[in-house]
């Protein structure tokens, strides 16, 4: 049943539902409500969960699954304007940005849908020992069971997509609980998922207190995995209160930039800029460090000011915006404060354009132990600081308890390669900004920055275990 409109539904196994309790959602740039959802609480929960037990009793076989996730993927090209929308409108994300993120989450669907069909598991080689001399063997993979999914704002439409997707490929049905400031884009997707064929039971979405359907994921046994996006308290408690299922996590970054000698100044400072301050730095691997050799560091310095300065800023509805509100106003105090902290020269920015929405801002020379230099800034901040060397640069990177992806610039293979492989991250990425992702890539964190790589490849080996199977000849 379509909920379209003001007012939407919960989709509740199998059945769109109220509950006489409404949540406001907020544009982040107006103040004014774009739309209302139904507040679900344990009840729903358990609920979402009795439901999907069923489904996980009458299993899809693999090629409906990724029938269906093709017809997901299909419906959400057909309708990617209106999902960028709902994004836009509920996140305050600028409409560039959104479509971008639509169309991924398109591509993130058809990635989960091959993965389905080429499901298998390996063949033991039995013989290559006396023991099992006379017996063949092998494994199947199995859907791991119920998944608990959990995704914050900022991603509103595609890191839902990063759950869902490989959940259902996996053949795992999927209880969501996405974040209480964007929900619209998850049930526009369980729209989506129902009319692509998805049978009852195998999604449901819950929008309310986060402690309280969190605590009956945590505490429900028939929740096998759960798969959380978001930042590092959330996400560390959850693993050690859920200590006997699979706990995923996809947290925070404070992601630096190596930019050595010999590299186009201008050119690379525009791309870090449009990098740092793309929705307004809500990324998590928004470019927030830039490490620069002295001998290039004025010139960088003066080209990233110019770069960012001709950055549009305001209403993330129209066309032009590069930069648009964070998500609350809380938040956008927090930055300021954090800015206000940093010991270092505020080289633009650090202030509020005329409707409220922070300028990106250039920070030279932070002090080392700055929180804009330590810990995730998740708003529009920038640091730029000289470094007389690639080690030491590096050494800086590490300098976190981070480590989801760092970049580096340099003409040379050699520097590219020795920083690859110094680099304490979950992915490196070279002569490009390291927000760079793409769907289908292993994507995911080592230290704080969280325990487990997403793409629906990876994610779906996540989702299944395997079942050894052994026959005596
Ligand atoms: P958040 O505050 O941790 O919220 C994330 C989700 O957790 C929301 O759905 C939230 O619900 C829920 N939640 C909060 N408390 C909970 C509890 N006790 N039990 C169960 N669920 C709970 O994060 P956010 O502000 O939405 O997102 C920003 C963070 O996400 C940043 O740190 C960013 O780096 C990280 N992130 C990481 C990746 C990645 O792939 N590594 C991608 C994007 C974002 P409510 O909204 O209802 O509170």
């Amino acid at each position: 049943m379509p909920t379209t409109g003001f007012d939407r539904r919960l989709l509740v196994g199998g059945e769109w539902i109220e509950t006489g309790e409404w949540i406001d959602v907020v544009s982040p740039y107006s103040g004014e409500a774009v739309g209302r959802v139904p507040s679900a609480g344990a009840a729903e929960t358990t609920r979402a969960l009795d439901a999907a037990q069923s489904a996980l009793a009458s299993p899809l076989p693999a090629h409906e699954r990724a029938s269906i996730l093709a017809a997901i993927s299909g419906l959400l090209a057909g309708r990617s304007e209106e999902a960028a929308r709902l994004i836009s409108a509920e996140a305050g994300k600028p409409m560039k940005a959104a479509r971008i993120e639509a169309e991924r989450a398109a591509s993130t669907y058809v990635f989960a849908s091959v993965e389905a069909r080429k499901l298998t598991g390996e063949t033991v080689p039995m013989d290559a020992s006396a023991a099992g001399s006379g017996k063949l063997a092998f494994t199947l993979r199995r859907p791991v069971g119920i998944v608990a999914a959990i995704s914050p704002f900022n991603f509103p439409l595609n890191l839902v997509a990063h759950k869902l997707a490989p959940a259902l490929a996996a053949g795992c049905p999927v209880v969501l609980k996405p974040a209480s400031a964007t929900p619209l884009s998850a049930i526009f997707l369980a729209e989506l998922a129902e009319e692509a064929g998805l049978p009852p039971g195998w999604l449901s979405v819950l929008a309310g207190p986060a402690g309280e359907i969190g605590d009956v994921l945590v505490a429900d046994e028939r929740v096998a995995l759960i798969t959380f996006t978001g930042s590092g308290p959330v996400g560390w408690d959850l693993a050690a209160r859920a200590s006997r299922k699979r706990v995923r996590l996809e947290l925070g970054n404070a992601t630096p930039v190596i930019v050595d000698d010999g590299v186009e100044i201008v050119e690379t400072a525009t791309k870090l800029a449009a990098n740092s301050f793309s929705f307004a730095g809500q990324s998590c691997i928004s470019v927030q460090r830039i490490y620069v050799l002295e001998s290039s560091y004025d010139a960088f310095a003066h080209a990233l000011v110019q770069a960012t300065e001709a950055l549009r800023v305001g209403d993330p509805g129209l066309e032009d915006t590069d930069v648009g509100p964070v998500i609350r106003q809380s938040e956008r105090d927090r930055v300021l404060d954090w800015i206000r902290e940093s010991g270092g020269s505020i080289l633009t920015g650090a202030e509020l354009t005329v409707d409220g929405v922070l300028r990106p801002t250039v920070i030279a020379r932070p002090a080392r132990e700055a929180k804009v230099e330590c810990d995730e800034v998740f708003g529009p901040v920038v640091t730029v600081s000289p470094v007389a060397s690639i080690d030491e640069a590096i050494e800086r990177a590490n300098a976190t308890r981070y480590g989801l992806q760092a970049g580096i610039f340099t003409p040379r293979i050699k520097t590219a390669l020795r920083a690859a492989e110094r680099l304490e991250f979950g992915g490196v990425v070279v002569n490009e900004a390291p927000t760079f992702r793409a769907d289908q890539m292993p994507y995911g964190g080592v230290k704080g920055s969280g325990n487990t790589k997403e793409g629906p490849a990876w994610a779906v080996r996540e989702m299944t275990e395997e079942r050894l199977v052994v026959l005596a000849l």
